[in-house]
């Protein structure tokens, strides 16, 4: 069995960033990172942009180059996946039968997509979006489809949409809920992404449940609706959320159940274990302390940074301001904060003019914006975020006054 002071399972955007940050942090000691995926770690986020796009090569995304980990004597075990975790020993065992002792122990591991459970389901041509080979798999088969049908609209199903569109799909996206990106933006917002999508010539229907998919040998020609209706597809990509996955450290022993539950330092309940990233059930300072995951670069990022401090021996805890992005068409929106429970949505801007922003209150305090085609207004108004300032909402919604001039 081989020892290492610091093993990280994971080898995506938290993973990564732990062993980065160790020995940003001058951590002298062993690391090892295991990963299922054959690819170093990689960003994700372009795998519904860019990437599938045909923008940006696999090079271009990669976190950092073969060299750095070397360079740094950061050891990956790649294509390998950790099934137990044993935090008695101090021992993770892989799916190949290797058993890995640790000091400390990063649990990084992400999620799986969810899946459809209908009939037709599992038929070829139908897709989630997580990993490369996930997106490889669509892009060899773009130049087969004609009509693809989207099902969920949230961020990764619109960004996918949005790269099918342009490249002269006919794209249908359907959504149970009734608007888009429910989940995790105001009306405004929904309305204004819903728009833009008809602009380029996808059909969103709202309050759609899908039945199941047809098939014809074995591949996905149509998706048939609960109301009956079929709509034709050669492609059928599934974006309905992830499962955290957590198994292997639930049956350790460790508290949780859609998450692992951390506390400030990012540790788990067992000894020495840590969990972040998407896994990661936290209470958020920008969330009034509620326990949730989320499920951004910034949150993995953020807590990988907390965990090497930890770990290096220095004082931290999380306390990070949530942000994200997404691209869809000439579009960019930036969100800064967690809008879920705001009274007040204000609007900055017009949105004819493609660029404008939402700036969200709760009990009169600014908890959000989102920021389309506004970096500016992004940028600015992380300081009225991080002191949940108290501003009138006509001062917020007039474009002649920066946002700085507030906070
Ligand atoms: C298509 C797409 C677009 C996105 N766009 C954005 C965006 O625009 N902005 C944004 O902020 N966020 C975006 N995200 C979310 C962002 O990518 C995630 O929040 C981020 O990757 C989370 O990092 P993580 O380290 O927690 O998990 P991941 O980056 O998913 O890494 C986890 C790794 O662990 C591996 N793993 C899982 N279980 C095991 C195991 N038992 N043993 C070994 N390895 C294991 C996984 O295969 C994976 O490689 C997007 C995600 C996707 C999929």
């Amino acid at each position: 069995m081989q020892r290492y002071d610091v093993v990280v399972v994971g080898a995506g955007h938290g993973g990564a960033q732990v062993a980065i940050a160790l020995r940003q942090a001058k951590f002298e000691g062993s690391i090892l990172l295991i990963g299922d995926e054959p690819e170093l770690p990689y960003e994700r986020p372009p795998l519904s942009k860019d990437y599938l796009a045909g923008d940006k090569p696999f090079e271009r995304i990669l976190i950092r180059p073969e060299r750095f980990w070397q360079d740094r004597d950061v050891v990956m075990t790649l294509g390998t996946r950790v099934t137990a975790v044993d935090p008695v020993a101090r021992q993770v065992t892989a799916d190949d039968g290797r058993v890995f002792g640790y000091g400390h122990l990063v649990w990084a591991t992400g999620g799986s997509p969810r899946r459809l459970t209908c009939a037709g389901h599992d038929l070829s041509g139908v897709h989630t979006v997580r990993t490369r080979a996930d997106a490889d798999r669509m892009i060899s088969e773009l130049p087969s489809v004609t009509q693809a049908v989207v099902v969920g609209g949230g961020y990764i199903g619109l960004e996918a949409a949005a790269v099918l569109a342009q490249f002269g799909k006919r794209v249908v996206v359907l959504e149970a809920q009734d608007r888009v990106l429910a989940r995790v933006a105001g009306e405004p917002l929904s309305g204004f992404y819903e728009a833009e999508h008809r602009v380029h010539g996808v059909d969103v229907r709202l309050g759609a449940q899908v039945d199941c998919i047809l098939g014809d040998s074995g591949r996905a020609k149509a998706v048939r609706l609960a109301d009956g209706e079929e709509i034709a597809a050669d492609m059928v990509i599934v974006g309905i959320g992830i499962t955290p996955a957590v198994a292997p450290l639930l049956e350790a022993g460790a508290a949780g159940g859609n998450g692992v539950r951390v506390d400030a330092e990012c540790r788990t309940n067992l000894p020495d274990v840590f969990a972040i990233g998407d896994c990661a059930l936290h209470a958020n300072d920008f969330a009034d302390g509620a326990m949730i995951r989320l499920e951004s670069v910034q949150n993995a990022n953020d807590q990988a940074s907390v965990v090497a401090k930890v770990i290096a021996g220095q004082p931290a805890r999380y306390h990070a301001v949530p942000w994200f992005w997404s691209n869809q068409y000439d579009l960019k929106l930036q969100t800064i904060g967690l809008s879920t429970g705001f009274d007040e949505a204000v609007l900055r801007g017009d949105p004819a003019a493609r660029s404008f922003s939402i700036v969200y209150l709760r009990a009169g305090r600014v908890v959000a914006l989102d920021c389309v085609n506004a970096v500016k207004d992004y940028v600015q108004g992380r300081k009225l975020v991080e002191t949940g300032a108290k501003i009138a909402s006509a001062a917020l919604a007039d474009v002649a006054v920066p946002l700085k001039e507030l906070a």
